[in-house]
């Protein structure tokens, strides 16, 4: 209920306004690395030094016209461009609705393509984030699609709220692919997706055994501690090989814990996000936890 509240708020313009404002120094910075390329390389640098692999995503979705797209498929290939000459232990995240998807499939597919051939060409990685339901067909469509050309090279993200992952799962991993499981950051109706937590928890659990079993590398991305125990279990009593599976967090989210992790032998990545066009990502933040809104909304009165 709170997160439908706070996901539907973030599109009200009058609350956008006032975020967009002074979002960055009410809590933003907290999950967000920075504007620029250069204010996320000592975090991911710093993550490096402490054992701990990143994911750089460069914020933005929808974007609204061809260039920006193309300046989006650019701006991951100056990303791919400096990990590899800074020797940074990380890979890139995606969203297609910046690489144009919204406007045009065929231009999303393009600069998907560019991305991924870039990445393959640097022995890299491009892992396709999963967007709100609208979209969740197509994503699969043109990661299969990409993923014929550079396997080894890309991965998708699958949401465990949708009751139609797990036949995408199954259907997917054939041959075995790369997949990154999730709850779910987006607002969407109960004709699409499990509506209660347990239900949605249970499902999780049970998509990464599935991702497993099936053979997949398999990015266990969650906060949840309960989880991480049970999917622990899972694993020790299977004897899963360590080169099949890693724990990921966003950043600003309980790093202790992937830490803790990464110290116990695992292998650890951090979803590192900069860039100007944060609100977005922020209102997900914010609508993961009432803790944060609270948080938001002290220092919004502080300020005044
Ligand atoms: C690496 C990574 C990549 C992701 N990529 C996608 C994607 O492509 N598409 C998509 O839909 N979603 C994505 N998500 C977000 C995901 O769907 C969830 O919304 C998010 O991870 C919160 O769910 P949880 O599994 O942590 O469990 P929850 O039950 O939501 O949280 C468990 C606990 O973690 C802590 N926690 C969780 N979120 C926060 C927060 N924002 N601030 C502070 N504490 C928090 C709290 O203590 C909470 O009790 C990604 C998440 C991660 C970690």
């Amino acid at each position: 209920m709170f997160r439908e509240v706070v996901l539907g708020l973030g599109n009200n313009a009058a609350v956008s306004g006032v975020v967009k404002r002074y979002g960055m120094s009410l809590g933003a910075s907290r999950f967000v690395a920075g504007d620029s390329l250069s204010s996320a390389v000592p975090v991911c640098q710093d993550l490096n030094r402490r054992g701990i692999a990143v994911t750089l995503d460069h914020l933005g979705e929808s974007v609204r016209d061809e260039p920006a797209a193309i300046a989006a498929k650019d701006s991951y290939l100056e990303i791919l461009q400096t990990i590899a000459e800074k020797g940074l232990k990380a890979n890139v995240s995606l969203k297609l609705t910046m690489m144009g998807l919204a406007l045009s499939v065929d231009l999303a597919r393009s600069n998907l393509a560019a991305v991924v051939e870039t990445a393959a060409g640097f022995n890299n990685f491009v892992r396709i984030d999963m967007e709100d339901s609208p979209y969740t067909s197509i994503t699969i469509d043109l990661f299969e699609e990409v993923w014929e050309k550079f396997p080894g090279h890309v991965g998708l993200v699958l949401q465990s709220y949708l009751y139609r992952t797990q036949d995408d799962l199954k259907r997917l991993s054939e041959p075995p692919k790369n997949f990154r499981i999730v709850k779910g950051a987006y607002r969407e109706s109960v004709a699409v997706a499990f509506p209660s937590k347990p239900d949605v928890d249970d499902n999780y659990v049970e998509l990464v055994r599935q991702s497993l079993e099936l053979g997949n590398m398999t990015a266990i991305a969650t906060h949840d501690e309960v989880i991480i125990g049970r999917v622990l279990k899972y694993l020790k009593s299977h004897q899963v090989l360590p080169e099949q599976f890693e724990f990921q967090m966003l950043y600003g989210v309980k790093l202790g814990v992937l830490e803790e992790l990464a110290k116990e032998g695992y292998r650890t990545r951090v979803y590192v996000p900069y860039g100007q066009d944060w609100y977005a990502y922020y209102v997900r933040r914010i609508a993961e936890r009432p803790a944060n809104l609270l948080f938001f909304a002290r220092a919004l009165i502080d300020r005044r």
